[in-house]
């Protein structure tokens, strides 16, 4: 990371489990314990029946806005002011990149930061959902213009992924000299193939999560810790705390 012209970190939901948000591939966890998330947080779903939808969605809106960073997104942060890190790309949508203060960010699942009205286009801020949440009669947070149902601003199952954040995150891992993946198991394509683009174009390639990966053979370093710890002591390594 020292020498490396450019350095990207590629984060999942293991940064974000120290911060009380569950990994819901882990089994037995949460608000996933009850329902499958593939198919209630489905872009079908969501179409066929917005309130049932909306029911299953609001906690989720709820439980992650109350969520606070933690050192390891603030670890993150520290590189970046200091010249060491480029940019975050985040497969979370839970916006504690953005709490945490990181400034390159690439949200390829997208983020709860809002809404955006599925017929209209029109979007609407996370406080402003909230608030037609509290009001609505069905649950169903709705746009003023036309009445639809919003729509988070989320990939949801069955949905591709933005097509220009995706571009960025591509272009970037291919010109990592150094690529972190941090508490991904990089098993959800598109994602899982961006370490790829850098390993091919002659970058190292890090994986700091807890289990095993499917590109566990390829990476140049592989630690099995705790996210929080790891960071902590890579930041201490580089001298910055
Ligand atoms: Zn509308």
């Amino acid at each position: 990371m020292r020498g490396a012209r450019s350095v990207v970190a590629l984060t999942g939901a293991g940064i974000s489990v120290p911060s009380g948000i569950p990994d819901f591939r882990s089994p037995g966890t949460g608000l996933w314990e009850k329902v499958d998330p593939s198919e209630v947080a489905h872009i079908d779903a969501f179409r066929r029946d917005p309130v049932r939808f909306w029911a299953f969605y609001a906690q989720r809106f709820a439980s992650l806005g109350e969520k606070q960073p933690n050192a390891a997104h603030r670890a993150l942060v520290a590189m970046e002011r200091h010249g060491v890190l480029d940019a975050v790309i985040t497969q979370n949508v839970d916006m504690l990149h953005r709490k945490a203060g990181t400034r390159e960010l690439i949200e390829v699942h997208g983020s709860i930061a809002g809404c955006t009205c599925p017929r209209c286009r029109a979007g609407v801020p996370v406080e402003e959902v909230r608030e037609r949440l509290r009001v609505a009669h069905d649950g169903v947070p709705r746009c003023e213009l036309c009445a639809a149902a919003l729509k988070p601003d989320v990939v949801l199952f069955g949905e591709m992924l933005p097509a220009a954040e995706l571009e960025r995150a591509r272009e970037l891992c291919e010109g990592a000299e150094a690529l972190l993946c941090i508490g991904s198991s990089l098993e959800v394509h598109p994602v899982a193939g961006l370490p790829a683009l850098t390993h091919r174009g002659g970058g190292r390639v890090a994986i700091i999560t807890r289990g095993p990966t499917p590109l566990d053979g390829v990476a140049d370093v592989r630690l099995d810790g705790d996210v929080v710890a790891e960071l902590q002591a890579l930041s201490a390594g580089l001298g910055l705390a």
